[in-house]
């Protein structure tokens, strides 16, 4: 499983995530809020993504980001929402960076 080894906000519009294998992941605020799996985000049937990019304030940032036990955070934001809960398995496969995109993009990444 993957943990985080430190977790900070970088320059006011991103979280920064430095993980245990040495991986370093920067999350945008915006790009976190549309990432958000919880039943208002995403439809738990049909998995049909209810948050759009529009809807997304420009200037929208975490107010609060709390562990949730060991294996993820719960992120409220600005803009109201606090429902989201970002496990660390799914923060590290949504990772922005190149590398990690073209992983994702080239393979499932079957995992436990
Ligand atoms: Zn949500
Ligand atoms: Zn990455």
């Amino acid at each position: 499983m993957d943990i985080p080894s430190e977790i900070a906000p970088v320059e006011n519009r991103a979280v920064r995530i430095l993980w245990q294998d040495g991986h370093e992941s920067l999350y945008p605020y915006a790009y976190l809020r549309e990432n958000c799996g919880c039943a208002e985000c995403i439809h738990e049937w049909t998995g049909e993504k209810l948050i759009t990019k529009d809807r997304i304030p420009p200037d929208i940032r975490p107010v609060s980001v709390t562990a949730v036990g060991n294996y993820a955070v719960s992120i409220r934001f600005s803009d109201g929402h606090g429902t989201g809960v970002y496990s660390f398995d799914l923060l590290k496969r949504i990772c922005p960076c190149t590398a990690c995109r073209a992983v994702a993009s080239s393979s499932s990444r079957a995992r436990a």
